[in-house]
């Protein structure tokens, strides 16, 4: 069980802001100017964690005048020279990689092996890597401008690693930021704004204004913004597209995903079975590239829905400090709802449920690993997010049928393809529609990759040096020799 001294750091944290944080503007925590605030709760208990500010209009004006102040001469450091303020904040996750991993593991319900051992060194190399641009800015960039102040807005499901893909990449490109965490998980952005400052980071350049959808709208409508960058939800995006249609600024779109998970009669069926352990129960299911959509080859159907649902039973669900958990809690009763409704529907459209037959502990939101089978590819639990710990599975004959149930879908973030046979795995990889493929594995990120959708999962990149390129402006020059003087 969870050692009961584990998370005192993160309590302690906790109290030293008496529970309560404003927004972090200008270098420092500063009270909402709304005076409104809501709750964040502890998803594992139900428990009340802190209270948090809402953003009103006066707050992200605030926020933006900060930003815009530091802008100038953040972006007119030598590349080199915010590289090193790029390495001091990787050094600083790394320092405080314990707390920062508890507080996340609190805070949105996830185990701590995977706070610890995936999400925070994650981050940590995504302001490595990123610094390394800064460095490089001069030789590699020359004729690009910083975009200018930024507006980033992010998701609850993996919050300080959507922190780092979205700041680290800023920064570096000499841009200044206004960030909103998620409302059910915004502590481990405020925590890390306030190591940045004690790391040395001038104020300014990173704000964070917490609260809800509408704090997030006055960000994308607000004037002295030059572009918004946001991870989310499909329906939001479409939103914030529609809303900074015509408004001069930049826009990336990192939305949801159906991804499929493609296994051959050749595949090495037991890899595959931890694959799918991999793609749909990491996270509890609550990832955008998730394989949610499991085509198997009709020829291995069963025996594969066979070890998958042995493998299931042998899972852990459990506490969040838990270190022995495979899966923690649901972020928030209303997801829970949301994933208990969907499967309700599976069913009355005809398939056929599974679910590993293992205590859940009491109070929290919590949901079993699930599996529905006899799915067609009409079904809404099909082609609708479940974003939870829930794998559909088709079957299908040939390649071609395999490639057509693929891509039958209005998303396009990740897939999977299972099989022993290289050249059969290339040739249907290349016809998948996914921002990446994974051949014989499945959730595999780098820092150095361009992540990012096709079709209604978004556009643009985060990581490598495209997603360098979304935080620069281009500038072409063009003339001729100036003439002699005669
Ligand atoms: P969401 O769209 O409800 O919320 C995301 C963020 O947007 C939150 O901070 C929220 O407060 C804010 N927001 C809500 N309404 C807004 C509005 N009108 N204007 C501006 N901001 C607004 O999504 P969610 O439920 O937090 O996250 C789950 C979704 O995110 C899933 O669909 C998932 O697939 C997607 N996701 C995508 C990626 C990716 O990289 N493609 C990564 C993680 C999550």
């Amino acid at each position: 069980g969870p050692a009961p001294e584990a998370d005192t750091e993160a309590r302690a944290w906790l109290a030293r802001h008496n529970g309560d944080f404003g927004h972090f503007i200008g270098g420092a925590f500063v009270k909402s100017a709304s005076a409104k605030s809501f709750d964040t709760f502890e998803p594992a208990t139900g428990k009340v964690l802190a209270k948090l500010a809402i953003g009103d209009q006066s707050d992200v004006d605030a926020a933006v005048a900060a930003a815009r102040k530091a802008q100038g001469a953040w972006s007119k450091l030598p590349g080199h020279a915010r590289a090193r303020y790029l390495y001091a904040l990787a050094r600083t996750i790394q320092k405080h990689g314990r707390l920062i991993a508890v507080v996340e593991a609190i805070d949105n319900g996830k185990p701590i092996r995977e706070t610890r051992d995936i999400d925070v060194p994650l981050a940590a190399r995504h302001f490595y890597h990123h610094a390394g641009w800064a460095q490089l800015q001069e030789s590699e960039f020359a004729d690009h401008a910083p975009v200018g102040v930024v507006g980033q807005i992010i998701p609850w499901n993996f919050p300080f690693l959507m922190l780092a893909w979205k700041v680290a990449p800023a920064l570096a490109l000499g841009n200044t930021v206004v960030l909103k965490p998620a409302e059910f998980t915004s502590l481990t952005a405020l925590l890390f704004a306030e190591l940045a400052a004690a790391a040395g980071l001038p104020p300014g350049v990173l704000n964070v204004v917490t609260g809800e959808g509408e704090t997030g709208a006055l960000i994308v409508d607000h004037g002295d913004i030059d572009k918004i960058a946001f991870t989310g939800s499909t329906e939001v995006g479409r939103i914030i597209r529609e809303r900074t249609a015509g408004s001069g600024k930049s826009l990336t779109l990192e939305l949801g995903g159906k991804s499929p998970f493609i296994v051959f009669d050749d595949a090495d069926i037991d890899g595959a079975v931890e694959g799918v352990v991999d793609a749909i129960w990491f996270n509890q299911g609550q990832v955008c590239c998730a394989g949610s959509r499991l085509l198997v080859h009709e020829g291995i159907a069963p025996l594969f829905h066979k070890r998958l649902k042995r493998r299931m039973q042998n899972l852990r669900v459990g506490l969040p400090l838990d270190k022995a958990i495979d899966m923690g809690a649901i972020v928030a009763p209303v997801q829970l709802s949301r994933i208990e409704k969907l499967v309700n529907q599976g069913v009355s459209e005809g398939a056929v449920l599974h679910q590993a037959k293992i205590d859940l502990p009491k109070g929290g939101s919590f949901y079993p690993p699930t599996l529905l089978s006899g799915v067609q590819p009409t079904f809404i639990v099909a082609t609708e997010e479940i974003f939870g710990p829930v794998v559909v599975s088709m079957t299908f004959r040939t390649p071609e049928e395999a490639i057509q149930l693929a891509n039958h879908t209005r998303y396009g973030l990740a897939a999977s393809v299972w099989s022993e046979t290289i050249g059969l795995a290339l040739n249907v990889a290349a016809k998948l529609q996914a921002g990446v493929v994974w051949v014989n594995a499945t959730n595999l990120f780098d820092a150095g990759v361009g992540f990012g959708g096709k079709k209604e999962s978004g556009f643009g990149r985060e990581g490598g040096k495209e997603g360098a390129y979304e935080y620069l402006k281009p500038k072409a020059w063009a003339g001729r020799k100036p003439r002699a003087a005669i």
